[in-house]
């Protein structure tokens, strides 16, 4: 069985790779567990340091990494090369802040010490997706790696250049510490799932689509393993009727289509209060124009967004801009929908593509129902007199919340989803602690 990845600019085949076979499969899960075993009695500052260095190769070689990441997925080079910056830049920042994250902490107890311990759990099992294909993995393994455990990483098959290409980085300084499994994609569920539940792995994080989220929660539910899940979202861009409208449509624009809109904290949903809506949608057009996308990453992706965009306005929705594809790629123009109502599937479903859906708020109460009326719970923006922003924004459920600026992770704050969303966090000492035994340890 091969993997066969494309370019979906053109469609073109880039490369084959021949998937692990079950001995391979089996030498990984042993040398990572053999690995993980020296790695968690290895100095923190010894460990921090793999990581600087992780951040300086990719820093060298980011022109190499960048273009690697556009053949495979499609988005702009300046894009890619923003990428591995920033995963440099989470090197750098894991190796600054970790020694605080995981420093002991002291807990008055009446004993005569007792304090919580950030212990390693082993090696951790990672499923990522193709969207963000160096950020997404450099993300969770720099938690992982900087806590004292070793990795095992399922990537996305469209991706698979990427995931060999941060392996050889990762073997070429630490061999054991973190590898790449080319699954066979005819047996990826079961395969994962063996993975789980395989003694070796002590934990799983996953990046990805509700229903691989519901695979590899039941995996790990079954196995009684520890799980962090980051799943999609259609998160809401709340825009009250004092707010900066240019700054605000500039923002959208950048959030919705920036990545082609493949992000789970893209704006999703524009909720915007009647005075404003249509100087904000005025002002949205006009920033849209200078947008410039690459395609999508996979044609199946391309017709689930044209299929969104069809049902919505096929529903009533106004269709302001774009709704057409592009060829011999997978492109899709950028698109604004306006008038959306609940039910509608721009509303009711994750659009992971370059559709700006345009709810219309009678008041802010109604902004802060429709926000709400989701499943999801990953990011929220809201746009407005800071004040008054922040407070329509606490009463929106969300696992970030991000006044008069789009949502954005980074490295030194918690990034996570509520509900639908997925649980636990990633970055931060949030995200370090996530790959820890949290061990009490009382001394009389
Ligand atoms: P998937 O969720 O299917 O892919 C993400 C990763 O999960 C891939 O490595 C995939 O591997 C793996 N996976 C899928 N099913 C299983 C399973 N049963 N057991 C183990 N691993 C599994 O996303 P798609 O690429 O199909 O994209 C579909 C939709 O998912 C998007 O339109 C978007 O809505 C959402 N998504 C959200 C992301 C986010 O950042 N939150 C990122 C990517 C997608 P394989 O491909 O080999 O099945």
């Amino acid at each position: 069985m091969q993997i066969v990845t494309r370019d979906p600019a053109t469609g073109a085949e880039l490369g084959r790779y021949p998937a692990h076979d079950d001995d391979a499969i089996e030498r990984a899960l042993a040398e990572t567990a053999a690995t993980a075993v020296a790695w968690a009695a290895t100095p923190l500052p010894e460990r921090l340091a793999l990581l600087r260095t992780v951040g300086k190769i990719l820093t060298e070689r980011r022109a190499q990494y960048a273009a690697l990441i556009t053949a495979e997925m499609g988005k702009p080079l300046a894009e890619s090369l923003a990428e591995i910056d920033k995963c440099a830049w989470n090197c750098e920042v894991v190796a600054d802040l970790a020694p605080e994250w995981l420093a002991d902490r002291p807990i008055d107890s009446g004993a005569a010490r007792s304090w919580v311990s950030y212990e390693p759990l082993g090696v951790i099992f990672a499923v990522m997706p193709w969207n963000f294909p160096f950020w997404q993995v450099l993300r969770f393994a720099c938690a992982a790696l900087a806590a004292g455990n070793a990795a095992v990483l399922k990537h996305s098959p469209d991706v698979t250049g990427c995931a060999l290409a941060i392996e050889e980085l990762f073997e070429s300084l630490q061999p054991g510490i973190f590898r790449a499994l080319v699954i066979d994609a005819e047996r990826v569920p079961e395969t994962c799932a063996r993975i789980v539940a395989d003694r070796r792995i002590a934990a799983v994080t996953l990046t990805g689509s509700e229903r691989a989220g519901l695979a590899i929660a039941a995996a790990a539910g079954a196995a009684l393993k520890k799980a962090v899940l980051e799943l999609g979202g259609s998160d809401p861009f709340v825009v009250l009727a004092d707010a900066d409208l240019g700054g605000a449509a500039e923002a959208a624009a950048r959030s919705r289509f920036g990545n082609a809109g493949q992000s789970c904290v893209s704006a999703k949903r524009f909720i915007v209060v009647e005075p404003v809506a249509d100087a904000f949608v005025a002002a949205l057009l006009g920033a849209t124009k200078s947008v410039s996308i690459g395609p999508l990453a996979r044609a199946d992706l391309r017709d689930t967004v044209i299929r969104q965009i069809e049902e919505t306005v096929a529903a009533g929705a106004k269709l302001l801009a774009g709704g057409g594809t592009g060829t011999p790629g997978y492109f899709v123009e950028p698109t604004i929908l306006d008038h959306v109502t609940p039910g509608m599937t721009a509303f009711a479903e994750e659009t992971f593509g370059p559709v700006a859906a345009i709810i219309r708020a009678r008041d802010d109460d109604h902004a802060i129902a429709l926000a709400n009326d989701t499943d999801f719970g990953l990011g929220a923006s809201v746009w407005g007199e800071p004040e008054h922003a922040l407070a329509v924004g606490r009463r929106i459920r969300s696992g970030a919340l991000f006044v008069n600026a789009p949502v954005a992770s980074d490295p030194r704050l918690p990034f996570g989803g509520t509900g639908r969303s997925g649980y636990g966090r990633e970055l931060s000492a949030e995200g370090v602690r996530e790959f820890t035994n949290v061990r009490t340890i009382v001394a009389g």
